[in-house]
């Protein structure tokens, strides 16, 4: 597909942007309507006929899903598992790779939350140890850095592709190559870039990738996917299995599923898996270089505004850069700048000090506010939402 996103389509499609100027697909995005539709049919149904039967009726649509989410990953059907969440793939992940006493993980500065309370629970508990890659002076992964770090006791490199709380883009092809180099796997957090950027598994070269439905993919709340290729699967001894992910083929025997499915457990939430479909489908059918686009005209705008109102700092570090706009107001909290701004029909979020302790604390810095425009946001929208910080400013 060529030439720019239809934006009144768009925002039809999408009830929620239209009174009010929504800036938070980095936290929960707005669903556009076939998602929505197709999960409150499944609802219902399951509420006429059970959850079983309802499932059957949805069997081919469920199993297409794993070639839609391949489709928009750049990988095979076979290397996809459905979750529940970005942090559930992500620690599905982690868990399988085996870790021993004396191992070494490398970690971003941009590392989230989520991610590094598991990882150094773990660490403490098995024995590894959790080192930080530096930054380089743009602020994304000092990549001269991490090849002085490794060597063959490195098992894992975790790698944020966007981090929560900037408009940063962390290189990944660059690391992957340095860490195969010494045999480290590379599990990258896509969390922040699915459904905004350009995904391609094969030609990124990462060894697992996790991401959540809710935020740029548009999907429900609950979702996430989490891509393993199979060679990779090879190395990995997954442990978090059921049913679903095995088979019990003897008194004392049981058979692990070959494909990424040995990553899923069996019960999940039917309709919000088919909503994640959806998500994904909607995604693929308006073209995510589109989506990339426009989303990065729409935070550029919004940096541009920014930045022409006294006392306001925008804070986004790297030199590609995301959809998400942080920035700080002098005097003011951020707290009272998100409210002010809700006040006035704008939603952004708070990002703190605890949810990316790494990096803020080199940047001495304890909070921002976070404006994620997604491309359903419209030009005019920004400039509101510009006009209403530089009132509270
Ligand atoms: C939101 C986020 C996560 C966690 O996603 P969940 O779906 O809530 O588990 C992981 N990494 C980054 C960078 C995030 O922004």
């Amino acid at each position: 597909m060529t030439g720019p996103l239809d934006l009144d389509r768009l925002r039809a499609d999408t009830p929620g942007c239209l009174d009010h100027v929504f800036l938070d697909s980095a936290g929960s995005s707005l669903p556009p309507t076939p998602v929505l539709d197709v999960v409150h049919a499944h609802l219902r149904r399951e509420a006429e006929v059970g959850g079983y039967r309802a499932h059957d009726e949805r069997l081919d649509d469920l199993e297409a899903g794993y070639g839609v989410v391949a489709e928009l990953l750049g990988c095979v059907p076979g290397d996809v598992a459905f979750t529940e969440s970005a942090t559930r793939s992500w620690l599905t992940a982690v868990d399988s790779v085996p870790l021993a006493a004396g191992d070494r993980v490398l970690v971003t500065e941009a590392e989230y939350a989520g991610n590094a309370i598991p990882l150094l629970t773990l660490a403490e508990r098995t024995g590894f140890t959790v080192e930080a890659v530096p930054s380089d002076g743009t602020g994304a992964v000092d990549v001269d850095a991490l090849t002085g770090l490794l060597d063959e006791r490195v098992k894992l490199v975790s790698l944020v592709h966007v981090p929560t709380n900037g408009g940063l883009v962390n290189p990944v092809r660059e690391v992957v190559d340095a860490a195969h180099a010494v045999g480290a796997l590379v599990l990258l957090d896509a969390c922040q870039s699915l459904g905004q950027l350009p995904l391609d598994v094969r030609a990124m070269g990462v060894d697992m990738l996790s991401a959540t439905g809710r935020k740029w993919l548009r999907g429900p709340r609950g979702t996430g996917v989490l891509v393993v290729p199979e060679h990779v699967r090879a190395r990995l001894r997954p442990r978090l299995v059921d049913l679903h992910s095995g088979e019990w083929t003897g008194t004392s025997q049981v058979e692990l599923r070959a494909d990424a499915r040995v990553f899923e457990l069996w019960e999940h939430s039917a309709a919000s898996r088919l909503g994640f479909i959806a998500a994904a489908r909607y995604a693929l059918d308006l073209g995510v270089d589109r989506i990339a686009a426009a989303v990065s005209d729409r935070a550029e705008r919004l940096r541009a505004g920014l930045r022409s109102v006294p006392g306001v700092r925008v804070r986004d570090l790297g030199t590609t850069r995301s959809g998400l706009v942080t920035f700080t107001v002098d005097g003011v909290a951020a707290d009272a700048v998100r409210d002010g701004l809700r006040a006035r029909g704008v939603t952004t979020t708070v990002s703190r000090l605890g949810s990316t302790r790494l990096d803020m604390t080199r940047r001495g810095l304890d909070e921002l506010v976070r404006a994620s425009p997604h491309c359903f946001v419209s030009p005019e929208q920004v400039d509101a939402a510009v006009a209403a910080v530089a009132r509270l400013a």
